[in-house]
């Protein structure tokens, strides 16, 4: 058959000018800024993925990932996805259909565990509270003694409301019931006080372009030996190729090294470097550094008569949930930001939609600088 028996049409042959993008401050609820050096080390050549030189930075970005979250899980890696694929995986690794889950909803993002639990053929029971409320010891303890689950689910720092939920104690709790205990770390990883192994926790999750200051599309994950061992013992196969935890293992630490998928490589170098930026600075001055910084924001917010929506307590550093006043149009305040100073924060979500708007100072963004332009285009806008 000749070429020429059918005929090429310019319809979708766009001209376009090259990319332009507005110099955005993203103090939304992700992605935040990437790092200058981040961007920078994205630059470096491509290599392809069992290349030496990359399975090296697989294994750097591995121990800088024990770092980050204080664990010496041996597996601990990222997940080619954005934070919902290292949701994903968790689940559909430790979950076997039948198996009960008991989720912690108290935001949006527990909602999403249910829906991904639910997929993977688990009974779930949920455990509720207001959006802006975290569980105490004793209603987790009676939710467990109630619903005598296989896992808990739970989040650490709930994006859609501001919350921290307090993990201390829980392992003991979950070991008493033979119970894993899973948690979602996306919004602390590297900005939110977080010990995996000391806190006990079995599974966890993060995404790249919260506090780590890197672009999205990549889920560091971590199995402690208690979920690996659920893992070998299961009766029923990983129901996702993807991301399945023995496939991925064999290409992590497999010896040959196997071809799974194409990691993608540039984004691990830019998680690398995010990750290095994290040893430099050291998790304790991080930590602090996050916490100073909102409680900057916090005194700005309360100068303009604004009030984040949780309780110190519990207030996560990375993310503030402010409430808005009435008479404000919540949408119409947030769209001025983003066209008139190029700042983007995020309004609220589920429960909360129209009430708050989400301000984020991860990682990068993490900087007095960022709160100083944010209080003044509010103060303008409002
Ligand atoms: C952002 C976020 C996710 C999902 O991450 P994506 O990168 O958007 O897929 C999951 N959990 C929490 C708590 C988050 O903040």
């Amino acid at each position: 058959m000749s070429i020429d028996t059918f005929t090429i049409t310019d319809n979708h042959r766009l001209n376009l000018p090259s990319i332009d993008m507005p110099p955005r401050i993203l103090l939304g609820a992700g992605p935040s800024n990437s790092a200058p050096r981040v961007l920078a080390a994205m630059l470096a050549p491509t290599v392809g993925h069992l290349d030496p030189t990359f399975l090296q930075v697989m294994g750097e970005v591995s121990e800088l990932l024990r770092y980050a979250w204080q664990t010496d899980n041996e597996y601990t890696i990222a997940i080619s996805g954005t934070g919902s694929s290292g949701m994903e995986a968790a689940f559909a690794n430790v979950v076997e259909p039948g198996d009960r889950v008991l989720v912690g909803v108290n935001g949006y993002f527990g909602r999403r565990m249910v829906d991904m639990a639910g997929r993977y053929g688990a009974d779930v029971r949920c455990l509720e509270t207001t959006w802006g409320a975290a569980f105490s010891p004793e209603e987790l303890r009676a939710g467990m003694e109630a619903h005598r689950p296989r896992v808990l689910a739970l989040v650490h720092a709930e994006t859609s409301t501001g919350v921290r939920q307090p993990l201390e104690g829980l392992a003991e709790l979950c070991r008493e019931h033979d119970c894993l205990l899973l948690v979602d770390t996306v919004t602390s990883l590297g900005g939110v006080p977080l010990y995996a192994d000391a806190w006990g926790l079995d599974v966890a999750y993060s995404g790249s372009q919260k506090c780590l200051s890197s672009p999205s599309g990549l889920a560091p994950i971590t199995f402690g030996p208690r979920a690996l061992d659920k893992i070998r013992n299961r009766k029923t196969p990983i129901a996702n190729w993807y991301m399945n935890s023995e496939l991925l293992g064999k290409y992590w630490f497999g010896s040959p090294r196997a071809y799974h998928h194409t990691a993608p490589m540039h984004l691990f170098y830019a998680l690398r470097e995010g990750l290095r930026l994290a040893a430099e600075e050291g998790l304790a001055a991080r930590w602090a550094r996050h916490q100073a910084v909102a409680e900057r924001l916090w005194a700005g917010l309360g100068e303009l008569g604004l009030e984040p929506h949780v309780p110190l307590e519990i207030r996560l550093p990375s993310l503030t949930t402010v409430r808005v006043p009435a008479g404000v149009d919540a949408a119409a305040v947030s769209r001025r930001l983003l066209t008139e100073y190029n700042i983007e924060i995020a309004g609220g979500l589920g429960d909360l939609a129209g009430k708050v708007w989400r301000v984020g100072l991860m990682g990068y963004n993490a900087r007095p600088e960022s709160v100083a332009v944010l209080l003044r285009a509010l103060a303008d806008v409002l």
